[in-house]
């Protein structure tokens, strides 16, 4: 059986020289996004850095680390000298299969491999339609599969002909996805289509996805439709005592519990919350506990954050709010020096410039906030959360969305150090997606990554002041949705899910299973995971069905339901990190 695991291949698209940060958009970053969303496990080799070598591909006793090698490498970019005839030997002595997509197509070892000749790139006008019936790469879509993607007058075309593979789709009567089967158990496949935006369009992510399962025979894949992250900022911040324009009384305790758990709790629902654990006191100068504060500010309006503590605190209880950091203070962290000091300004002076209420870009003198300054901050952010509420945020949300950027001060990279598992995009040890500052992907809400939806009326604690029934609304706008939160995403973006390296194990030898997958969940990043149990989906080519005549599934030991069919929902139970799946 193909080991579990996609060595996905680029040429010079990765511009953090330390393979670090993802922050470079095009369709590298889509697929990394992806392939985290759908928690199907991957390494990156990239040809700027990296000469391909037999090792890459195989483990110390010559057999293959992958089941498939996804190619998304321009050759005519800035890459060191390759020899691409270690490609081919990979696929066809190895048995690693292989999927290539767009233009990438232009050396002619990936040509061979995939059957197909490169003729050229031109714009057309004209959708890609199936053109095969019954293929499994195309089950189940449209036969226009540029459905629910733009509406573009002309998209590039890369134009092949093909020699020895199955032309299963077209664009304007020239093959646009085509396989060729090597063995009985490797696949060649391309995914053609405008590098630029093929992945916009959802059926040709989903050709992606089952390109993975048909490529290493089978998948275990976590999918989002229908999924909805609702995620509200600011409770705790100083912004509504202070800053005339966003002024406005922090929410009781009875607001909390009237308008946003009690809706919550009759759907079923969790709303994750971007809270600010710290205060800036006038009066000692210096940032204490949000939720000490009870007051009269300069406007006249009462302020009372305690009863606020007590309506999260009430909403934790419930297990409708999850708290995540939304920084320290959403303040700089220089109040004091030129055009300040802010300490003490008048509501209608610096009181009223937005630049002071802003923690990881100095929006107020125009630069950017030093690296450890803002590592300081996420971390007293973090510790401060923890002590006043007994968990440990997961997620992060820079206030008012003023970030650094430059590689030494970039937030996204100090977030995922610090241990944060999202920011708008994946944050992990292996690397950090810098994520659309709105928090919601292009192509968020489809069924490759759930929504991340600003919770109505805008997304802030502000908005139930003026709107309060607007909050509840958001369950009639997304009917029969599952309104899932950020701490169960990141937990299947940081999901470890590998093929056991010995599958013959214990008491099993009779009877040995065809696939026994380990799924690790990290007590850290996959809490919820570790405390709601978790859900997949397996996914099984037909071509393995047919030849293992799959029975029966054990989950962590125990046998559970047949396995016959292409999918088999599989669940893990709650209060296990070491989960089993295998499949007789
Ligand atoms: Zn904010």
């Amino acid at each position: 059986m193909k080991p579990y695991r996609v060595l996905l291949v680029i040429s010079d698209q990765w511009k953090d020289p330390a393979s670090y940060l993802i922050a470079d958009g095009g369709e590298f970053q889509t697929i990394v996004t992806l392939f985290k969303s759908w928690g199907i496990p991957f390494d990156i080799l990239r040809l700027d850095q990296q000469v391909m070598d037999p090792n890459l591909f195989t483990n110390m006793h010559g057999n293959p680390r992958y089941g498939a090698i996804l190619w998304d490498a321009d050759t005519t970019g800035q890459i060191l000298p390759q020899d691409f005839g270690v490609l081919a030997d990979a696929v066809e002595k190895k048995g690693i299969s292989f999927i290539a997509i767009g233009d990438r197509i232009g050396e002619k070892v990936v040509q061979d491999v995939l059957g197909i000749r490169y003729q050229g790139e031109h714009p057309h006008s004209s959708h890609v339609k199936v053109s095969a019936e019954g293929s499994f790469l195309l089950r189940g879509l449209n036969s226009d599969l540029d459905m629910g993607g733009p509406l573009l007058p002309f998209k590039e075309r890369v134009q092949v002909i093909s020699e020895h593979a199955q032309v299963l789709a077209a664009q304007g009567g020239m093959p646009a996805i085509t396989e060729r089967e090597l063995s009985k158990d490797t696949r060649a496949i391309w995914i053609g289509g405008d590098i630029q935006q093929m992945f916009l369009y959802p059926a040709l992510r989903t050709v992606l996805r089952r390109a993975v399962t048909e490529a290493i025979g089978y998948a275990l894949v976590k999918t989002w439709t229908d999924h909805v992250i609702l995620t509200m900022d600011d409770m705790g911040n100083a912004q509504n005592s202070w800053l005339e324009h966003w002024h406005y009384p922090t929410l009781t305790q009875e607001q909390i519990r009237k308008h946003l758990i009690e809706p919550l709790r009759s759907h079923h629902a969790i709303l994750s919350l971007n809270i600010v654990p710290g205060f800036v006191d006038d009066a000692l100068r210096r940032v204490v506990p949000s939720w000490q504060q009870q007051f009269v500010d300069a406007f006249g309006t009462a302020q009372d954050y305690i009863s606020t503590k007590r309506g999260i605190d009430e909403g934790v209880a419930a297990g409708v709010f999850e708290l995540e950091s939304h920084g320290w203070t959403h303040m700089q962290p220089d109040l004091t020096s030129a055009p300040g000091p802010w300490w003490g300004s008048d509501v209608n002076a610096e009181r009223s410039e937005v630049g002071w209420y802003r923690e990881f870009f100095d929006t107020r003198r125009n630069r950017e906030i030093p690296a450890a300054e803002q590592m300081f901050h996420l971390l007293q952010s973090r510790d401060w959360i923890k002590d006043q509420f007994g968990l440990e945020p997961l997620a992060f949300a820079a206030g008012g969305n003023a970030v650094s950027l430059s590689p030494a001060n970039n937030t996204w990279r100090l977030a995922g150090e610090a241990g944060f598992g999202f920011y708008g995009g994946y944050l992990g040890k292996d690397l950090a997606i810098q994520g659309l500052a709105n928090d919601t992907a292009e192509f968020g809400g489809s069924d490759d990554v759930p929504l991340v939806l600003p919770a109505p009326p805008d997304g802030h604690d502000r908005g139930i002041t003026r709107d309060p029934e607007a909050f509840a609304k958001v369950f009639d706008l997304y009917p029969g949705h599952v309104f899932t939160g950020l701490d169960e995403y990141v937990g299947y973006m940081h999901a470890s899910v590998r093929m056991a390296t010995s599958p013959n194990v214990g008491a099993e030898k009779p009877e040995p299973p065809i696939i026994r997958l380990d799924i690790s969940l990290d007590p850290h990043y996959c809490r919820a995971l570790i405390a709601k149990g978790s859900s997949w989906h397996l996914h099984l080519s037909d071509w393995l069905r047919e030849q293992i005549h799959p029975g029966r599934l054990k989950v962590n030991g125990i046998q559970t339901v047949g396995a016959a069919g292409e999918w088999t929902i599989v669940r893990f139970e709650p209060g296990r990190t070491e989960n089993s799946l295998e499949l007789h």
